[in-house]
This record gives C-alpha cells, structure tokens and sequence, in this order.
C-alpha cells in the first residue's frame, strides 16, 4: 500500500534505515524495488504516521506482515510481538547464518518475526547468497 509521507518524515525515515528494509535487512539497491513505508502498528489498530510508528520495509516483509502485530515463537509455540524496528535493535534480535543468506533469530521475538515475515523466503535466500559473493551483503552484522 503506498502512502502519502511529508518530505521532512520521509527523509528522517531513510536516514534511520539507511535504504534497507528495517526487517530483513535487504537494501533498496539490491531489490531493485522501492522500499515501501510500513506502519509498525498499523492504522487499523490506532498506528499513528508518525515516526516513532513508521519504518521503510521491503515490499515482501510489508505484505506478509499486513496488519500484524504478534507471531508465534516456533522454538516455544507462544505468540510474542513482532520485532519494532524504533523500539529495538536488528542485532539484538537477529543475526546473519555464517554464509550472510540466512537471518537467524536470536530471540522469541527474532524468531516470531522471521517467520511470520518469511525472512528466508525461498527467493531471497539464493538472492543473498549472490549478493555476498558480490560484496554487497549483509549490510550489517
Ligand atoms: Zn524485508
């Protein structure tokens, strides 16, 4: 879904995420697609389009995170949120398998938004692992 963001918010916002996807990481230059504005709570539950609700996602963790909020921790089977990239750290929760194509979740939260976003989806795992034999990936760790 695209959304109307003033500049100034738009701008805060890409120099927050630095052009990747502040779920899984993958930059805009990578994907070749437009990061897309994700509203971390959504509006339909009160989210406001402010910044401290607001981060760049790409358009595949936008879409399988739709309007959820919550995820079930397969290690545990309980449901946890949902990472909140302006309240947490990616390295807190997350970390790049030791080939830099697979995210691992560190924690119940890590692990719940794996797999509700399908981080390691099918079509960017082989992605990654071009992106890191280019040098272009992770672009963080
Ligand atoms: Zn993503």
């Amino acid at each position: 879904m695209s959304i109307y963001l003033p500049t100034e918010l738009r701008l805060q916002l890409e120099q927050a995420d630095d052009h990747c996807c502040a779920y899984c990481q993958t930059l805009q230059a990578n994907s070749g697609q437009r990061l897309v504005p994700d509203h971390i709570v959504p509006e339909s539950q009160g989210g406001q389009r402010i910044f401290e609700n607001l981060c760049f996602a790409c358009r595949l963790c936008n879409e399988y995170k739709g309007a959820k909020t919550t995820g079930i921790d397969p290690q545990t089977g309980e449901t946890t949120a949902l990472f909140h990239p302006r309240q947490q750290n990616w390295t807190d929760h997350f970390a790049w398998e030791e080939n830099g194509s697979r995210i691992i979740g560190l924690t119940a939260v890590g692990r719940a938004t794996i797999t509700t976003l399908n981080m390691n989806n099918d079509v960017i795992v082989p992605a990654r692992q071009r992106w890191v034999t280019a040098g272009w990936h992770p672009p963080k760790s």
